[in-house]
């Protein structure tokens, strides 16, 4: 899970904060030394930390802190803003031409994750009503064409490729005219990719570059690799002044240096991050919200917008109706589960509500064995019981146990699970009534 040593050291220096009615500048200098070291550990450039660091106690010693009344909180907020704005402040979004088609060049090292998220962007620009053409120009790795054709197929997407032996500017060149012939009102180019940056890589990006001339040049970087992410993209930067960057596996990488240095380094935003390998992991950056994530707070926000994408938009409102009568019942749990997965993985959803800790998420994953002994022990109650689980007293649950072929813990986890979904479903629908749904800072 991303950031989860920072969030982790970063709540518990505030936890300490929080508790002093007063706080005085040593109490500060500690607590800023603390963050500093925390950002070190979480892999953050040590020049960006400087900065930070500094900045946050101009803040904080410069404004209303040390006498405010809660001056826990006050140092929360301006780390929070910092924090934001160390990644780029406001949202950066994907730029469009005014005349299709829009260009965007893929870019990035081998391995970072480049097709992949090309395939994802693409699949991303489609669900908004865009017509993407795909476009496979690195002919030197093995097996990048047929991939992206993979990729192509399985996303009903169309692909332009003219085989490896068709020099790349030369296909680039053929894919514009391709897709203004065909309505494609954006072309994403697979660029090639090399194990290290060389000279005749470069080149020949710089070539493409021209003949192209894209509105979007998006650097892949593979978050996982740190402060070498951040050497890449400074380089990339250089020499063919990218716009921004896509940042993939963001869902392996417990540090976040990268997601945390590259703005500072280079000057151009996070577009995008990857968080899964599924083709519908990529979700846009948003530096409020990610900061939010790391300090606990949640990110209310994007966990509406998936759950508007996943759901059914009838379920939902059935479950609402259910949930507001309390007729949410042990079968409706089913289908909430199976809802609940077309969102992704459960830790990462759990993740963005505000105060969920790594504690509370414990038990509550389920993968798809489970979810069939779920079905079974639910399908093993009666009807009666569905309806109203605080029947399901010490005997009945051995008797759902015996019928279901599991053990009586098993019962009681999904009953647990049952009840904490419920909670989950009553903060959901309380939230989607007022979109800005308001948290307390932890
Ligand atoms: P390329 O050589 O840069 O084109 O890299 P690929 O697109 O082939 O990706 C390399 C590997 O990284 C593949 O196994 C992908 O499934 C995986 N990958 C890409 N993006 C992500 C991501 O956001 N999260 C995770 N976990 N894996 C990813």
């Amino acid at each position: 899970m991303a950031f989860e040593g920072l969030g982790e050291k970063l709540q518990g220096v505030f936890k300490k904060l929080k508790g002093k009615g007063k706080i005085s500048e040593t109490d500060l200098k500690a607590a800023l030394r603390e963050v500093r070291v925390a950002l070190l550990e979480a892999d953050v450039n040590y020049k960006v930390v400087k900065n930070f660091i500094n900045n946050i106690n101009d803040r904080a010693v410069g404004q209303e802190v040390l006498e405010s009344l809660t001056p826990g909180q006050q140092v929360v907020k301006i780390v929070n803003d910092e924090l934001t704005s160390l990644m780029g402040g406001e949202t950066s979004k994907l730029n469009m031409s005014s005349k299709p088609p829009t260009v965007i060049m893929m870019v990035g090292l081998q391995g970072s994750g480049k097709t992949t998220s090309t395939g994802k962007l693409s699949n991303y620009l489609k669900k908004q009503g865009r017509r993407p053409l795909l476009v496979a120009c690195d002919i030197y790795r093995p097996a990048a064409i047929k991939q992206l054709q993979v990729l192509g197929e399985q996303l009903e997407m169309p692909v332009f490729s003219m085989g490896d032996k068709t020099n790349p500017v030369e296909i680039a060149k053929s894919a514009l005219d391709h897709a203004m012939h065909y309505g494609n009102d954006v072309v994403l180019i697979d660029t090639a990719g090399r194990l290290h940056i060389d000279e005749e890589l470069m080149e020949e990006l710089v070539k493409v570059k021209k003949i192209v001339n894209p509105t979007e040049i998006l650097l892949v970087v593979d978050a996982m690799t740190g402060q070498d992410a951040v050497n890449v993209a400074e380089r990339f930067n250089e020499l063919l002044d990218i716009t921004g960057v896509v940042l993939t596996k963001l869902d392996g990488d417990t540090r976040g240096g990268a997601a945390l240095s590259v703005k500072a380094v280079t000057g151009k935003p996070i577009k995008f991050v990857g968080m899964g390998e599924k083709l519908d992991a990529l979700e846009p950056f948003h530096p409020d919200r990610m900061s939010s994530r790391i300090l606990g707070m949640g990110d209310v926000l994007t966990l509406i917008e998936k759950a508007q994408e996943g759901f059914d938009e009838q379920k939902a409102k059935e479950m609402e109706l259910k949930l507001k009568k309390a007729e949410f019942t042990l079968e409706d749990f089913l289908d909430q589960m199976q809802e609940m997965k077309k969102m992704g993985p459960l830790d990462q959803v759990m993740e963005m509500l505000p105060g969920m800790n790594k504690g509370k998420l414990k038990g509550l994953q389920l993968d798809e064995k489970e979810f069939d002994r779920a079905r079974a022990i639910i399908q093993s109650m009666t009807l009666e019981e569905r309806r109203k689980p605080s029947l399901i007293n010490g005997s009945r649950r051995k008797r759902i146990a015996a019928g279901s072929g599991s053990k009586v813990q098993e019962v009681n986890r999904i009953l647990k699970q049952f009840d904490q979904t419920q909670k989950l479903m009553k903060q959901f629908s309380g939230m989607s009534k007022s979109k800005k749904a308001k948290f307390k800072l932890p």
